[in-house]
């Protein structure tokens, strides 16, 4: 017997639960094509050019304790994607944001992570000319996720560099967030190998970039550096820049070496997926003294102080 989800915003459709396998899905909601449904019902055509091609763009944005954190900062870099991708959905600003609302409500988590996704979509005659494609618009909330976990954020994560080298920007603009992932897939391999946690990858002039879903910051004599050139600016990176200009850290975006990285006294990575989380070992170096740094530790908690905060969060409106 299907189970219909009662606990719905009013005028919204009900989801139909038949079919819900919860060992293969994660429990939330996604919207696409009109209607909210249960993950397990959300699925795209393998004609797709999101799926064929990586034609897409897509941003991430959590909620923490009911509330969404820096929701505007994410739109504002979602929607410019699309328009330098040239693509074209039917949602404005409001309606994309009841959306990502109504997935989170009907989901009903209190910590989610909440994706949006704008597809090349496919062409109905099959033409390979994108300009035909109609563009598909998805949001979907799951449970919140972190690159990090408990164990790795209170004694930090060992991290690999490899000499995997970032997709340039010539290539592909990375300041449009996108799937483009083979380079840090990759780099996770060759980190899991050397038997490291995680991994950074490198840019095309051998500088530290970014790794599977995150920045990276140096700490160095009180001051903080992230890289500059090819790599997405994260939202968290951003954040932590607004924090350090609140408490008089400096912080700067500017090229970081492997060498400089491993003599760093401090080094943490920055994620939609886990917010500021401390690396205590690099490759077999052991940043300062192996523990999680103050600087590190007290922007940690400046940033979970944030999400209850309304200047950087607004409220989930749950039935
Ligand atoms: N770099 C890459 C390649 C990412 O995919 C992400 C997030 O998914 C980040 C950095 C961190 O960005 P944000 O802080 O906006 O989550």
């Amino acid at each position: 017997m299907a189970t219909l989800v009662t606990q719905i915003l009013p005028g919204l459709p009900t989801i139909d639960e038949h079919h819900v396998d919860r060992r293969r899905y994660p429990d939330g909601v996604a919207f696409m094509d009109g209607q909210y449904v249960h993950m397990s019902e959300a699925k795209i055509s393998v004609l797709d050019w999101g799926f064929l091609h990586s034609d897409a763009t897509y941003d991430t944005v959590h909620v923490w304790n009911g509330r969404f954190f820096r929701l505007d900062l994410h739109l504002d870099r979602f929607f410019e994607g699309i328009k330098r991708l040239r693509m074209k959905q039917p949602y404005d600003r409001n309606k994309i944001t009841l959306i990502l609302n109504n997935c989170v409500a009907l989901s009903g988590h209190r910590s989610a992570y909440v994706e949006m996704i704008c597809t090349r979509g496919s062409s109905p005659m099959f033409s390979r000319d994108p300009r035909q494609a109609e563009n598909r618009f998805i949001a979907f909330a799951v449970p919140f996720g972190s690159v990090a976990n408990k164990d790795q954020l209170e004694r930090g994560l060992h991290v690999a560099i490899s000499d995997t080298v970032r997709i340039p920007p010539k290539s592909i603009d990375p300041t449009i967030k996108n799937y483009h992932w083979l380079d840090l897939v990759k780099g996770l391999f060759d980190a899991y190998d050397a038997g490291a946690e995680t991994a950074l990858i490198v840019n095309a002039n051998g500088h530290i970039a970014e790794g599977p879903g995150f920045n990276v910051f140096v700490v160095k004599d009180g001051s903080l550096r992230t890289p500059a050139f090819g790599v997405l600016p994260g939202i968290t990176r951003r954040t932590v820049f607004d924090l350090c200009a609140e408490i008089g850290l400096l912080a700067t975006a500017a090229d970081v070496s492997g060498a400089e990285i491993k003599a760093a006294d401090e080094v943490f990575i920055t994620s939609t997926a886990g917010g500021i989380m401390p690396v205590t070992r690099i490759d077999d170096t052991v940043i300062a003294n192996g523990l999680v740094g103050p600087v590190s530790r007290r922007l940690m908690d400046l940033y979970w102080q944030k999400h209850d905060d309304p200047a950087w969060s607004t409220a989930v409106m749950y039935p």
